[in-house]
């Protein structure tokens, strides 16, 4: 009998495997498909030269990860960080995002610079306190209960920006409301509001960052650091069942649908019937362009973006984002990350990829690649003449590629406030699954999504702690 099998190996099941190994115990990683790192994964596709992040390409939450510093990974991982962090394309206008905000507001200029800057700024002053909270359940006591009033007030002053004064202040609140829409479905509530903030301080804190090598780096940096005290990866392996290992305790870096049928007859009725019927965001349509030269901007300043939203005005994103719900839009808010911009290990020599993505219902079979080249298009004429493959991955397929998306939702279950709170619980340990040995520590968990690794390594830590008292794995070692 193990002490500990993970079922998953992306960045939070990898995480999780590596806190529980550095705190001496026997861990077995089980992996379903052939290679690790889930949707932080980098791999060629049908056949291509060229190499694609099959989910995540940028990375502002490995910066401000506790999980990311403490097990290694900003010591293993290159991350190249692009002066324009991101870029918001509005009708042949663009509002430039820099890691340095004082130019940022200087470019925006005016009311709209003043505007963008009073509510960033607090915010990337308090940038720890802020990451060290939202980074967490947000039902523990505040340690940084300063940073949280910050935050909560920006939030309000953020709803407001997005949804009264957008007309006043344009480009400021085109700007923000493309960080608020990297939350699925349209949301006008202070989950999404606050996401988007959170989202455009790291633009100006530590910035957004790209791995050379893609987000496999990531994980295979993870992946080290729990090998390398003594942790066991097997992938190709599908668990079906948790009675098939024969371990103490499991964690679950998997839907939460997927870790109540796979403890199916050990969980408590009413905890598998919440986790079984989590609400869900909408889907998403990637596409994985390879080019024979970089993205002919219109505004030559975006080449040096890592990320371009195109979308048009606030009001525009939020009404693409809403139809992304139930029937989907002509005209999608598109996020597209850039990354052989920074990286030549990406593509053959003088060739570049980027990925594009745009949120769809759940569960789509859409194919849409005629509108994302589309949008692309109208902002870079000649877009289309430089494609030399495109690989569309539907809602429907990421789910094929990845069992945790489920329909295609990247974010682990809905992201406005009652889904973040009840994650998948309402409790200070929502990790704990309510029968011994059992946790759940994927993105269905708190923090919920993004690559920071904080649902595993919080997950594992639960874990020590209820399991075998362990209150300080890092004294263990
Ligand atoms: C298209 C896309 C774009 C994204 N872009 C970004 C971005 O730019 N930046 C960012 O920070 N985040 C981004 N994300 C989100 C981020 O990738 C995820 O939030 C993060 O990977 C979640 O990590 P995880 O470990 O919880 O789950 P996952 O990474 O989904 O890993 C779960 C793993 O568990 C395995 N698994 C599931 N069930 C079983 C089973 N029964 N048996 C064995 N194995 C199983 C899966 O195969 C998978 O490998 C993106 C996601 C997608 C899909």
């Amino acid at each position: 009998m193990i002490d500990v099998a993970v079922v998953g190996a992306g960045p939070n099941g990898l995480a999780a495997a590596a806190v529980a190994a550095r705190a001496g115990l026997a861990v077995q990683v089980y992996e379903a498909n052939d290679s690790i790192g889930g949707a932080a994964r980098t791999q060629s596709l049908n056949g291509s030269e060229a190499i694609f992040d099959l989910g995540s390409a940028v990375h502002p939450m490995a910066m401000q990860s506790a999980a990311m510093r403490e097990l290694g990974v900003h010591e293993r991982v290159e991350f190249i960080t692009p002066e324009l962090s991101f870029a918001h394309v509005l009708d042949g206008r663009t509002a430039c995002a820099y890691k340095d905000l004082e130019r940022t507001a200087e470019a925006l200029g005016g009311a709209d610079g003043q505007m963008y800057r009073r509510l960033v700024e607090p915010l990337v002053h308090q940038i720890d306190g802020i990451s060290a909270t939202l980074l967490d359940t947000l039902l523990r006591i505040p340690r940084h209960p300063q940073a949280l009033a910050v935050f909560a007030a920006a939030t309000v002053g953020g709803m407001g920006l997005k949804e009264v004064f957008s007309t006043k202040y344009e480009k400021a609140a085109a700007l923000y409301s493309g960080c608020s829409a990297h939350v699925a479905g349209g949301s006008r509530g202070p989950a999404s509001a606050g996401a988007g903030l959170f989202l455009a301080a790291t633009a100006h804190a530590k910035g957004w960052p790209i791995p050379r090598g893609g987000s496999q780096a990531i994980s295979d940096a993870l992946a080290a650091e729990a090998m390398a005290h003594g942790a066991q990866i097997h992938t190709g392996v599908r668990v079906n069942h948790i009675d098939e290992l024969a371990a103490q305790n499991i964690l679950f870096d998997t839907s939460a649908e997927d870790a109540a049928k796979l403890s199916a007859g050990h969980l408590p009725e009413q905890l598998s019937r919440a986790l079984s019927t989590t609400r869900r965001s909408p889907g998403s349509c990637l596409v994985h362009f390879v080019l024979s030269e970089p993205v002919p901007w219109r505004d030559q300043a975006l080449a040096a973006a890592g990320t371009v939203h195109l979308g048009g005005t606030a009001a525009q994103v939020g009404k693409a984002e809403r139809a992304a719900v139930h029937r989907g839009s002509a005209d999608p808010f598109i996020i597209v990350a850039q990354p052989s911009q920074f990286d030549d290990s990406r593509a053959p020599a003088g060739q570049h990829v980027i990925w594009a993505y745009c949120h769809v219902p759940l569960d789509s079979p859409a194919d849409m690649r005629h509108e994302i080249q589309s949008m692309i298009q109208r902002a870079a004429p000649g877009f289309s003449e430089i494609i030399l493959e495109a690989h569309v991955v539907t809602a429907k397929d990421l789910e094929r590629q990845n069992p945790a998306l489920i329909g295609g939702d990247l974010s682990g279950g809905t992201m406005d406030l009652l889904g973040t709170i009840k994650r998948p619980r309402v409790s200070l340990d929502p990790w704990y699954l309510k029968s011994k040995g059992l946790y759940l520590v994927s993105s269905a968990a708190p923090p919920g999504p993004s690559v920071h690794g904080m649902g595993g390594y919080l997950g594992a830590q639960s874990m020590l702690k209820r399991e075998y008292r362990i209150n300080n794995w890092k004294s263990v070692e």
